[in-house]
């Protein structure tokens, strides 16, 4: 390292493959950063410093050179590949760092790994942040969203870091908050994504019972989503759907749409938001579906297999644009009521892990920068402005009655679905939950009737306190199992 580098740097950033690279010319391009970079190959480090000398990077092709080149307190944002590349690095940076630095995580790590890390690494007198970084190679060159969970302290040093980078909702606000301590970020982060299956699955159905149930050609369906864009819809991934869905394939110039195969990826973070819902007893049927439905796109030879299955004979709508207006309104109250399971998830999560979690600053912070940016996050954090205690979003008076104006199109589209045959997982499941949750008397109370006949688990009654078994073996009165406490 030459003379001028010595401790010039005010943040760094190890790992410079696409994440990680893009951070770092977008942190060297706000004013007031000096950017070290280091990477375990160093070609990559070679690379970027020549392809980008504007950014005046500091290399650094050691950890003692790269802990040389920070100012202090050192604060180090490491983008490598999530698991054992993280604790790797996170090993050699601990062995070069002193108390008070920094050490961020900002790939896509479990939280529950986030909270080990940070327990074990406060312990060095060093500050652990887990962060949740949304919006893929763009947003990381040009702003993304931005989850950060850690130490209050750590906060106040790199909050302004962040806040320089993060993506600009259209107030002018900086996407970035102090989410939380430890894991909470990237738990944050995690149903961010879960959330974003939820959307997209409910975007490919509305697309599936528009091209099933009237017709139209993929182009034709663009412009519906085009114009959709233009209201309450209004949101990147519905822009993107009209892009995909506008794009022809060169080789066979059919719509591109129909040359890709139907089968449906998935890194991971949509499943972890369904397992800790699951372990939470947080319903969050919409992503739920959305995992699942990739999951049976992938099932190839099941679904070879089953290709001769009877479908009905049940014919196309007859008014297409009528019919399209349905699935626009049951697309947006599904779209509220996913949303809504995804905040629950976070104030579960909240409560079971000791986090200070604002609804409403999550909502704002998703507003820009993230793959599920959009007008309806902005509507979103004005109903947890209006309400933080919300008993569940789709109860804020907005949304309450677009669910209740939506319904009926809502139900004439699952109806449709059902009746053609065309799988519409979210959607069906998203009205489900809609109506388990208005309902006056659910059949629970014939679940607890089972349970109390083969396992003797007790019910309570509506009329008055206590638990109570049948004797169904027996003569089959009821018994009291505990005393009243009333
Ligand atoms: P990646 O392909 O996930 O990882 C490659 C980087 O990890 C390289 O710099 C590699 O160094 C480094 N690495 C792997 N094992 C290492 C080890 N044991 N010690 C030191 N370095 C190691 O890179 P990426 O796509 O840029 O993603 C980086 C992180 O951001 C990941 O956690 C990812 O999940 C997260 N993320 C990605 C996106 C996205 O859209 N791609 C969005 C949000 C978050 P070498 O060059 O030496 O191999």
């Amino acid at each position: 390292m030459s003379e001028n580098q010595q401790a010039s740097a005010n943040i760094g950033v190890v790992g410079l493959a696409v994440m990680g690279s893009n951070l770092a010319r977008n942190l060297a391009s706000r004013e007031g950063n000096t950017v070290a970079v280091f990477n375990r190959s160093r070609y990559r480090t070679d690379e970027l410093v020549s392809a980008h000398p504007e950014a005046q990077f500091v290399p650094a092709f050691s950890y003692e050179e790269f802990a040389a080149s920070l100012s202090t307190p050192r604060t180090a944002i490491i983008m490598v590949q999530a698991g054992k590349g993280t604790d790797a690095v996170i090993d050699e940076l601990l062995a070069v760092f002193e108390p008070g630095d920094i050490i961020v995580d900002g790939g896509n790590a479990n939280f529950h790994d986030t909270i080990e890390r940070e327990a074990r690494i406060r312990e060095t007198g060093i500050h652990f942040v887990g962060t949740g970084i949304s919006g893929g190679e763009e947003g990381a060159l040009n702003g993304p969203s931005i989850m950060p969970g850690g130490s209050v302290r750590s906060y106040e040093t790199l909050g302004p870091i962040l806040e320089s980078i993060a993506a600009r909702a259209e107030d002018g606000t900086a996407c970035v908050t102090h989410v939380g301590t430890d894991g909470a970020g990237h738990f944050v982060k995690m149903v961010h994504n879960g959330i974003e299956y939820a959307d997209m699955q409910l975007i490919a159905e509305a697309y599936a019972l528009i091209r099933r149930g009237t017709g139209k050609t993929p182009a034709e369906i663009a412009e519906v989503f085009s114009v959709w864009n233009q209201g309450e819809l209004s949101s990147y991934l519905i822009e993107i759907t009209a892009e995909v869905l506008r794009q022809v394939d060169a080789e066979t110039e059919l719509p591109l749409v129909d040359v890709i195969l139907d089968q449906a990826g998935a890194k991971g973070t949509g499943a972890w938001t369904v397992q800790n819902a699951l372990d939470l007893g947080v319903p969050v049927t919409g992503i739920a579906e959305a995992v699942f439905a990739r999951s049976l796109s992938s099932a190839a030879g099941q679904r070879s297999a089953a290709k001769g299955l009877a479908g009905p004979s049940a014919v196309a709508v007859d008014d297409a644009d009528a019919f399209i207006e349905d699935v626009r309104q049951a697309l947006f109250a599904s779209k509220i009521v996913a949303y809504s399971q995804g905040f629950d998830e976070i104030v579960a999560g909240a409560a079971k892990y000791g986090w200070d979690v604002k609804k409403g600053e999550i909502a704002r912070i998703w507003r820009a920068g993230c793959i599920i940016r959009a007008q309806f996050l902005d509507t979103i954090a004005k109903a947890y402005a209006a309400e933080p205690e919300l008993p569940a979003l789709l109860l804020a008076p907005y949304f309450r009655e677009h669910l209740e104006s939506a319904q009926d199109a809502w139900r004439r589209v699952v109806i449709q679905a059902a009746g053609q045959g065309i799988p519409a997982p979210a959607f069906s499941s998203s009205l489900a939950y809609y109506d388990g949750l208005r309902s006056d008397r659910l059949p629970a109370a014939l679940v607890q009737g089972q349970r109390d006949f083969f396992g003797a688990h007790t019910y309570k009654r509506v009329d008055k306190p206590g638990t109570f078994h049948t004797l169904w073996s027996g003569d089959r009165t009821e018994v009291a199992q505990e005393p009243s406490t009333h």
